[in-house]
């Protein structure tokens, strides 16, 4: 490799942070490198121990769990489109569930071994919200059970006008 390429690479290099800064669209979409502050001040104490800490709302306490009304959930952090009432099932676990997110790129999924289990947890994709996890013993035709926290969705009747 000359010289000339090496000093023109360095340059590239250089100025890639800047680059990557120019094609970066400015609205929320850094929304996933928000500090813990930013979330603190946002949401609710309830949601934001759930969705920022990983919490669990209580079995059958959950604002949504009987929740029959036909429309999407959106994510109570972000308001990213997660779930239809289409795919909701009564699971009788205590916790909304659903057979499928809305979208595959709606949700991330994670190995969680957290309190000696290993389960696959469910964030927002847009957000990094925690959701809740996927179980894959449901008898619904995808055999999937999504377990979502309440308190991390927000019915599309309930979204601010
Ligand atoms: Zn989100």
């Amino acid at each position: 490799m000359s010289s000339k390429l090496i000093h023109i690479l360095a340059i590239l290099l250089c100025f890639n942070p800047l680059m990557e800064a120019l094609a970066m669209p400015t609205d929320d979409t850094d929304i996933r490198t928000k500090d813990e502050t930013f979330w603190k001040e946002k949401l609710p104490p309830e949601v934001y121990r759930i969705a920022r800490e990983k919490g669990t709302e209580k079995a059958f306490t959950g604002k949504y769990y009987h929740e029959a009304t036909p429309g999407k959930y959106y994510c109570s952090a972000c308001n990213a489109p997660l779930f239809s009432s289409e795919t909701k099932f009564d699971s009788g676990s205590g916790w909304p569930s659903f057979s499928d997110a809305l979208d595959p790129n709606a949700v991330e999924l994670k190995k969680d071994t957290s309190h000696g289990m290993t389960r696959t947890e469910v964030l927002c994709k847009k957000c990094g919200a925690h959701l809740g996890h996927l179980f894959e013993d449901s008898p619904t035709p995808t055999g999937n059970r999504y377990c979502i926290n309440s308190a991390s969705l927000v019915h599309e009747k309930d979204m601010p006008k």
